[in-house]
C-alpha cells in the first residue's frame, strides 16, 4: 500500500464554513475518508505571515480567533489538537537544508485558516498540528521552492495541508452584502475556471506567471497571501527533482458570491 500522503489545498473561505449549511461545508466535513490517517499535519496558512519562514514549535496550539464581527458561537469554537513541535523542527531542517534561512516560534497557536478547515476534516482533534508561515512579498516562486524542500514529508506521514483561497477579492463578498448564496460575478468563475484547468494540466509555468497570465488575476486576488498556499502544496507534490504533478480538484463550489471554495489533491 502506498502510504504517501497528497498534499491538500483547501480554500478556507468564511469561518462560518463550520455552521454554514453549503456544499463546502459538507465536502470538508467527509474529506478525511479518503485519506490515509496522517500521523501529523503541516498547516501552511495564509493568515500567517512572517518576513522569514517560520514554524511553530508549539507544544498545546492556542486557537486563535484571528477575524471579527463573526457570532458569538464562531469565538466559542476551540481547536484543542496536540502541536506537533518535532515535526515544526523538522519542516525547519529540510527548509534549511534547502538554503533557507528559518526562524522558529516556541508559542505560535492555530489561526483560522489552520483550525477551521480542521476542525471539519479532523473534529476529534486528535492528529498533532503545526504551522509554517507564509512571506507574500517573496511570491509564487519563493512558495514552489518552500513545497519543494518539504516533500520528504509526504513519506513520513505527515498530511500538509495549504490553506488559502481560489478567488479572494473580499470587496466584492462585501458588495454582496455577504449572503452566502449571492451570484457567482463572471470574472470568478473565469478565474476559478482558468485556476482548475491550468492546475490539473500541470503547467507550473502558467501557474507562477498566473499574475500576467489568468483572466482577471488582479481583481480575485487584489493581494497574493490566499494563493500563494496552492504553490507549497504544488511544489510539496513536485519534489526537488521536478516530478510531473497530477492533481486534481476534487471539489468545487461558490460561497457569498465571490468566493470559490475550490479544494485540490496533489498526488
Ligand atoms: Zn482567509
Amino acid at each position: 500500500m502506498n502510504g504517501r500522503l497528497p498534499p491538500l489545498f483547501i480554500s478556507h473561505g468564511s469561518p462560518t464554513v463550520l455552521f454554514d449549511d453549503d456544499a463546502a461545508h459538507r465536502f470538508l466535513f467527509g474529506l478525511a475518508v479518503d485519506l490515509p490517517k496522517p500521523k501529523a499535519i503541516l498547516v501552511v496558512s495564509a493568515h500567517w505571515e512572517t518576513s522569514i519562514p517560520t514554524v511553530s514549535l508549539a507544544e498545546n496550539p492556542e486557537t486563535i480567533h484571528d477575524f471579527g464581527g463573526f457570532a458569538r458561537e464562531l469565538y466559542d469554537v476551540h481547536y484543542p489538537a496536540p502541536g506537533a513541535p518535532a515535526l515544526g523542527e523538522r519542516a525547519g531542517i529540510l527548509l534549511e537544508g534547502a538554503g533557507f534561512a528559518v526562524a522558529r516560534d516556541p508559542n505560535r497557536g492555530l489561526d483560522h485558516g489552520a483550525w477551521v478547515p480542521l476542525k471539519l476534516i479532523y473534529p476529534d482533534a486528535d492528529i498533532p498540528v503545526t504551522q509554517l508561515s507564509i512571506q507574500t512579498r517573496l511570491g509564487p516562486q519563493h512558495h514552489l521552492a518552500l513545497g519543494q524542500a518539504l516533500a520528504p514529508l509526504r513519506d513520513e506521514g505527515v498530511l500538509i495541508v495549504a490553506s488559502g483561497a481560489a478567488t479572494h477579492n473580499l470587496q466584492a463578498v462585501f458588495d454582496a452584502r455577504f449572503r452566502l448564496d449571492a451570484p457567482v460575478p463572471d470574472w470568478v468563475a473565469a478565474f476559478a475556471a482558468w485556476l482548475a484547468k491550468t492546475v490539473e494540466g500541470g503547467d507550473v509555468d502558467a501557474l507562477l506567471d498566473y499574475r500576467a497570465r489568468a483572466p482577471f488575476a488582479i481583481e480575485n486576488h487584489p493581494t497574493e497571501d490566499h494563493i500563494l498556499p496552492l504553490f507549497v502544496a504544488l511544489g510539496a507534490a513536485r519534489g526537488v527533482s521536478g516530478e510531473t504533478v497530477k492533481a486534481k480538484r476534487i471539489h468545487a463550489s461558490f460561497s457569498f458570491g465571490a468566493l470559490a471554495m475550490d479544494v485540490y489533491r496533489f498526488e
